[in-house]
């Protein structure tokens, strides 16, 4: 099976240790923020310098890749074997906002090493982590003695994933053929702690709407009119009531059509996770979990739907009183969608659940964010198991495996070029992602280097 001793995988990435991380701390001196006009050209500056060193790295192909907003990177490494797989790599190039103000103990655009981690903007989220291809490319090579590596090897580095991918969708539609793959790998996503290994199997999706309500053409006398006439503030009230049923399961007919059920071996490896509910409940900043009955905490935020009102509003709510019927209420719901579930069928499905509701004499408006769809791809697929596999020779431990609560631009990949997606992150909750101080554990990232230069020769293996 293995094809790349681990031993001198292991080798060749200490003696190129330090030439890389130097690499990646020049890198990190671009501040890519994709959210602030006046970075609009480091962003681009990074792009190049980003093509220049996949050039430098051995690939044949590299490209600019124009969107209506901030370039992106493309990289292509046939193998010379034919009959390879295709893969393509996914991360992006650009970065939170950061500022020294914002609690950073040294400039986040002058990153150090310090106790055995890089502190910079872009060390975990999501610079390191694309970065660690390059030299897992070469380790792979050298290694194996092989002159291109064992699949055909694409790479996407977009320049807009922290400003929320806005022409990422288009970008992927318009270069299809090019991006095609057979599967595809996600570096954006971290592992479970420092000590405990984790490929991560999916992200839920999101459904989000607004819902008006609108009763008398103005707010009324409740003494005139009260008791007389809808109120659209109750109506509100009644319709969050009965989103849930006493089991806490979403009530709204049709929502948990074609939902991909929790298998028992996935429940299994979810529960050899070194979970401690109090730790995680300190996190949230609440006094007591709840949720759907039957599910534990991270089936719950992992691999259950869920709805949640997000504001609600209606009437008077200044000091003292005011004695109204208010003329109109509103609130906020979000769903989060698992795999099985139509983003389409349940927009129809809580548009047709609200309506039965609404008492005669309540108008109402129903608005609909763009949906994310979810991504899930199974235990048994081989090319996840070829993804843990890699993993496993780099940390030599056994390899758990979670799924992602919140949603992201992995499933247009997945939608749109029909290939399964899988996560290879090696990020920590303690890095800091999008806050002060973000900081990569540099042995995490070597680990990032060893299990990509296992991973091409395991895919290209199980792919076929
Ligand atoms: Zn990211």
């Amino acid at each position: 099976m293995s094809d790349t001793p681990d031993s001198a995988v292991r080798t060749y990435t200490e003696q190129h240790r330090t030439a890389f991380l130097d690499d990646l701390a020049e890198w990190l001196r671009i501040p890519s923020v994709s959210a602030q006009p006046e970075h609009e050209e480091d962003v681009r500056r990074s792009a190049e310098w980003l093509s220049a060193k996949l050039k430098e790295t051995g690939f044949p192909v590299t490209e600019i890749w124009e969107t209506a907003g901030a370039p992106a990177v493309f990289a292509e490494w046939p193998s010379d074997d034919p009959e390879a797989p295709t893969v393509l790599v996914y991360g992006h190039h650009d970065v939170q906002p950061a500022a020294r103000e914002d609690g950073w103990d040294t400039d986040p655009f002058e990153p150090v090493i310090r106790d055995g981690r890089m502190y910079g903007r872009g060390a975990a989220d999501d610079k390191g982590q694309v970065f660690f291809h390059t030299l897992g490319v070469r380790a792979h090579l050298a290694t194996t003695g092989r002159t291109t590596p064992a699949v055909h090897l694409k790479l996407l580095v977009e320049g807009e994933e922290e400003s929320g991918s806005p022409h990422f969708r288009a970008l992927v539609e318009q270069q299809a053929a090019r991006l095609a793959a057979d599967a595809v790998i996600v570096s954006d996503t971290g592992m479970w702690d420092e000590t405990t290994p984790t490929v991560c199997t999916g992200m839920r999706g999101l459904a989000e709407c607004e819902i008006e309500l609108h009763g008398p053409g103005q707010d009324i006398h409740s003494g005139s009119f009260g008791g007389a006439v809808p109120n659209p503030a109750t109506a509100v009230a009644r319709l969050v009531a009965a989103l849930h049923d006493a089991d806490g399961r979403v009530a709204i007919p049709g929502f948990y059509d074609g939902v991909t059920e929790l298998t028992d071996t996935e429940r299994a490896l979810f529960a050899e996770l070194p979970f401690d509910e109090a730790t995680w409940l300190r996190a949230a900043k609440s006094q007591a979990t709840t949720g759907e009955a039957g599910y534990s905490t991270l089936e719950r935020i992992w691999a259950r739907p869920t709805a949640e009102v997000n504001g609600i509003g209606g009437g008077y709510q200044g000091a003292g009183s005011k004695t109204i019927i208010p003329s109109s209420a509103l609130v906020k719901l979000s769903f989060r969608l698992v795999a099985g579930q139509d983003p389409d069928r349940v927009q129809q499905a809580v548009r047709a659940w609200a309506e039965a509701q609404f008492p005669a004499g309540v108008r109402h408006r129903i608005t609909f964010a763009p949906a994310t769809r979810p991504c899930l791809t199974p235990l048994d697929h081989p090319a996840l198991q070829a993804v843990a596999r890699a993993m496993g020779r780099a940390f030599g431990q056994k390899i758990l495996f979670t799924r992602e609560g919140g949603s992201g631009p992995a499933a247009d990949l997945q939608d749109v070029l029909g290939a399964p997606v899988l996560f290879l992150g090696i990020s920590v909750p303690s890095d800091g992602w999008h806050a002060p101080n973000e900081k990569v554990e540099l042995d995490l990232l070597l680990k990032g280097v060893e299990t990509a230069a296992h991973l091409w020769g395991e895919l290209s293996a199980a792919l076929r």
